[in-house]
């Protein structure tokens, strides 16, 4: 972290404020945990401060300390629009364009006062005022607590530890991708020390699925295609397959890692039919070297990591196929 953004970050909070704090739309566990851990410093602080998620999330992480206050804009959109509407600093986290939080960003390009972003997302937009981008971050939950740790440690107590370790494991696929480096295993140390629970967080999140959630990976795994000669393989879900498995904001997350754990696969792909928003909600995993950032970028209106990120086709499921396998074609040889 730059100094030049801890000592602008301090000034910036050294007065009370009306603060908004924006994960990114359908948030996962960085973007909560980074969000409700920020949150908690700032209230320590004596801030007043808002959460306003685009929308709601899944039910594995509505455990959460400080959960229960999060404004859901699309739940209660006019109070959410007071809210931003009345912040005298709003703060950007786990994303790094404001296409990320659709409907809020128009309400938010229209605020005139400060805002501040933290993230770890390839290709910055840097639409905020004050910019911690690092992508060789392994989560905003890292990077938040990189922030609180250097502005005042003393604040750093177990609920704030809870968000933070949740964020980080889940961002890591607990502690296993190459952006897990020995500082995160000592924050993560620290983290626990200050009360974090690892094999109850991890129960939290990885052991509540329902048995339609069950199914419907079963169905996912039996839709697998592996691509002949590329170690490549993509997974569809239909509307009706998600249907029939009584689909819950959240049944699919992890399904496309799945891809990856057949011998010799180093990408995968898992494409999803969104009955709600009539486009095909795309997911992207690689291993190595292969960029899905720019895989996504170029061909699904996207981003995200080297390693893991997402799209979206406004196609039908066989078009978007078509269209992933004719894409694959032009980078036969990053991938053998
Ligand atoms: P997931 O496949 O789990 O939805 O997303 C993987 C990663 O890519 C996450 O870090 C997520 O923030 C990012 N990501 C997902 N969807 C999009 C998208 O539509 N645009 C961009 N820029 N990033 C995305
Ligand atoms: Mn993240």
């Amino acid at each position: 972290m730059e100094n030049n953004f801890l000592s602008a970050f301090k000034k910036i909070i050294s007065t009370q404020k009306k603060i908004v704090i924006i994960p990114h739309r359908n948030p996962d566990g960085d973007a909560l945990g980074s969000a409700l851990a920020l949150k908690h410093f700032l209230d320590a602080k004596k801030h007043e401060v808002n959460i306003v998620s685009p929308n709601d999330y899944p039910n594995f992480l509505k455990w959460l300390p400080g959960e229960s206050d999060i404004i859901k804009f699309s739940k209660t959109p006019s109070i959410a629009r007071d809210k931003i509407n009345s912040a005298e600093l709003i703060f950007g986290l786990d994303f790094n364009s404001l296409s990320r939080i659709q409907d809020l960003s128009e309400i938010v390009k229209k605020t005139k006062v400060d805002k501040i972003m933290i993230d770890h997302h390839e290709s910055p937009e840097f639409f905020a005022n004050l910019n911690y981008s690092d992508p060789s971050m392994s989560s905003t939950c890292e990077m938040v607590y990189n922030i609180i740790n250097a502005s005042e440690s003393k604040l750093l107590d177990k609920k704030i530890a809870c968000c933070l370790y949740t964020g980080i494991m889940t961002d890591t696929g607990s502690f296993r991708y190459p952006s897990t480096t020995s500082t995160t295993h000592k924050v993560v140390s620290h983290l626990i020390n200050l009360g974090a629970n690892g094999s109850d967080i991890h129960q939290k999140i990885f052991d509540s699925s329902s048995l339609s959630r069950l199914k419907l990976l079963g169905i996912s795994l039996s839709n697998l295609i592996k691509i002949p000669d590329l170690p490549v393989v993509y997974i569809t879900l239909s509307k009706k397959e998600l249907v029939l498995c009584d689909f819950k904001k959240g049944d699919t997350e992890g399904f496309v890692n799945y891809g990856l754990s057949l011998k010799g696969v180093n990408f995968s792909c898992m494409m999803i039919e969104n009955e709600n928003e009539g486009k095909i909600k795309m997911s992207f995993r690689s291993q190595g070297n292969f960029s899905v950032d720019n895989f996504a970028r170029n061909y699904f209106n996207g981003g995200g990591h080297l390693n893991a990120a997402g799209g979206v086709s406004m196609e039908s499921l066989d078009k978007t196929i078509t269209h992933f396998k004719n894409a694959l074609k032009n980078h036969i040889s990053e991938l053998i």
